[in-house]
Formats: C-alpha cells, sequence, structure tokens
C-alpha cells in the first residue's frame, strides 16, 4: 500500500468510522500504541435511550426539510424508518453526524452526550458509525486489507505502515468476515465484489469499529434477493449488540428486519408502530404507501 493511500484512507476513516484521536485513551489518557480494538467510551442509557431528538428543525433556503422532528432509539434497538423521497431521512442522520447543523432542537447520544456540541469527526469516535448509500471501499484492496485499514487510525503515514494486527484485533477481524459473509474472499480484491458484498464490507469495516450506534441509508437498495435476504439475517444478527437506524423502501426487507417503524414525512413522524399498524394508517397509506 503507497503511503499516498494510507494517508487517504485514514482521512476516509475519519470521517466514516469512530476512532479514538491519535494516541488518546477512553480514560483521556495517552498510550504509545496504535491500531488496537476500540471500544467507545461509555454511553449513559440509563434513561433506556441510546438516541434522543427533539423538535428538530432544519430549513433550506427557507424550505423546512426537518420540521418539529422528535424521536428515540433504545440501546439494542432495531429501529427502520421509511418515508416518501424528500421526507428528511437523509437529512436527519446528517443532524445526528453532525453534518448538518439544525436551526433549533435537542440531540442528544444516551442521556448526557449533547451531539450538538461536537463536530462530525468526534460524533464518530463518540460510537456512531455510518453507512452512505453508495458503497464506498477501496477497490484495489483486498476484503482483508479493507478491513485492516479500518483499524488503523489516524496516526500518520510512517505509523500505519508499521501497522500490524495483535491478536484481539485479529480475532476481532475474522469475527466481522464472518459476520459479514465474506470469510471465503478474504483475499479478493473488493473491486470484484458484487454489490451486494461491497455494502457488507462497508458494514464491516463500521464494525471493526464497534460502533454503539449504526445508521444505514437504504442498505438494499440496488442488491439481488438473494443479496438482501443475507442483509436482513445480518440486521438481526447486529441488534442486540449495537443500535441501528435504518432506512429503507424495501417493504419485504423491513418486514424481515422491523420491531417498530417509524414512519417519516414532510421532516417530522407522521407515524409510528409495528409494520402491520403504520400500513394499516390512513394517513401514511395516503402520503406513502397507496402512491
Ligand atoms: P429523504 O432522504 O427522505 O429522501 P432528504 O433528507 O434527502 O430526504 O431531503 C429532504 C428535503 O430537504 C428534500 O426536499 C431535499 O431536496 C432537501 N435538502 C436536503 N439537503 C439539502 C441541502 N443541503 N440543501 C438544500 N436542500 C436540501
Ligand atoms: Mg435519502
Amino acid at each position: 500500500m503507497t503511503p499516498d493511500l494510507m494517508e487517504q484512507g485514514a482521512q476516509r476513516l475519519q470521517k466514516i468510522a469512530p476512532v479514538l484521536p491519535q494516541g488518546q485513551t477512553e480514560s483521556g489518557g495517552r498510550e504509545a500504541g496504535f491500531g488496537r480494538v476500540h471500544t467507545p467510551g461509555e454511553v449513559d442509557i440509563t434513561h433506556g435511550r441510546i438516541l434522543y431528538l427533539e423538535d428538530v428543525n432544519v430549513s433550506f433556503d427557507g424550505f423546512k426539510a426537518i420540521n418539529n422532528l422528535s424521536l428515540d432509539i433504545a440501546p439494542g434497538e432495531l429501529r427502520c424508518i421509511i418515508g416518501p423521497n424528500g421526507a428528511g431521512k437523509t437529512t436527519m442522520m446528517d443532524i445526528i453526524t453532525g453534518k448538518t447543523r439544525p436551526d433549533s432542537g435537542t440531540v442528544f447520544f444516551g442521556s448526557t452526550i449533547n451531539l450538538l456540541d461536537h463536530r462530525e469527526a468526534d460524533i464518530a469516535q463518540l460510537g456512531i458509525g455510518r453507512k452512505f448509500q453508495k458503497p464506498t471501499v477501496f477497490e484495489h484492496l483486498t476484503v482483508f486489507e479493507n478491513l485492516e485499514l479500518a483499524l488503523k487510525t489516524n496516526k500518520g503515514v510512517a505509523a500505519s505502515m508499521l501497522f500490524r494486527l495483535d491478536s484481539t484485533q485479529s480475532d476481532r477481524l475474522a469475527e466481522v468476515l464472518h459476520t459479514i459473509h465474506l470469510a471465503g474472499s478474504v483475499t479478493r480484491q473488493a473491486g470484484l465484489l458484487s454489490h451486494g458484498q461491497k455494502q457488507w464490507l462497508e458494514i464491516g469495516m463500521l464494525l471493526m469499529q464497534d460502533p454503539k450506534l449504526l445508521l444505514l441509508d437504504e442498505p438494499v437498495a440496488g442488491m439481488t434477493d438473494d443479496e438482501t435476504a443475507r442483509t436482513a439475517e445480518l440486521f438481526l444478527t447486529l441488534k442486540g449488540k449495537h443500535s441501528l437506524m435504518v432506512v429503507e423502501h424495501d417493504m419485504g426487507f423491513i418486514r424481515t428486519i422491523s420491531d417498530i417503524v417509524t414512519v417519516l414525512c414532510d421532516g417530522s413522524v407522521l407515524a409510528q408502530g409495528t409494520l402491520d399498524q403504520v400500513q394499516a394508517d390512513e394517513r401514511v397509506i395516503e402520503v406513502y404507501l397507496g402512491r
């Protein structure tokens, strides 16, 4: 791997994966080692919420994309978010991850971390991993190298070149490979994977950092039926260990994985309940399912 690529990788990982700043331990001290498996600092979930949004508003040039949005997610929950195009689903994720700053409202990670006090890179480090719609793996690197790269923090080129996995990290990597159904493709170049496999690999890269909360935006778009079914299986194994917020249009997929479904429309919550409950809701039928 070239130094350029390393630098590029480190920069990208700062954006996509929760990592600790250089030499920083969870207790706030310094340590010499790098590249270890990072367990994000504890998040206070004593109030039964991993994520809490209240009365959040965002306007773009006078257009209200998010309108008094309130929503909370329990620890270990897999929450599905549905809603028509333009409902504000991606913008909501932009707000949670610090990409977009709301005009007003409250956004908390656990009971004590005010996300509006943090920048995008810090929010990733706090333990919030985000998967964008398009897969963005390193195509010319192998599956193994992509996952390995996800462990490397922003250490500069020289340190990254000397990086070696320790046994805990190797175990973690093996576990993630198995979870994402890529144990048989370790040495395969990522560019040669199918679209679905690339998506799994990127989820694997997020998992290497052991995020508390994972935000996934249309993860099965473009997947084959078989890949979609395997992704549902994957998400069900993640539930409980991580909290997940999954935005999807594929109702079959939602039916397989969902407990509570939140319907977003015009920037706020229109309905919430089981998929059957929201699908029977007249307002939901009108704005979305009946189109
Ligand atoms: P969804 O993901 O539910 O389809 P989005 O969150 O992408 O919806 O968009 C919600 C609305 O906000 C849309 O009308 C979109 O055009 C608008 N919007 C989103 N981001 C921006 C932006 N950066 N500038 C202007 N308008 C935006
Ligand atoms: Mg979107």
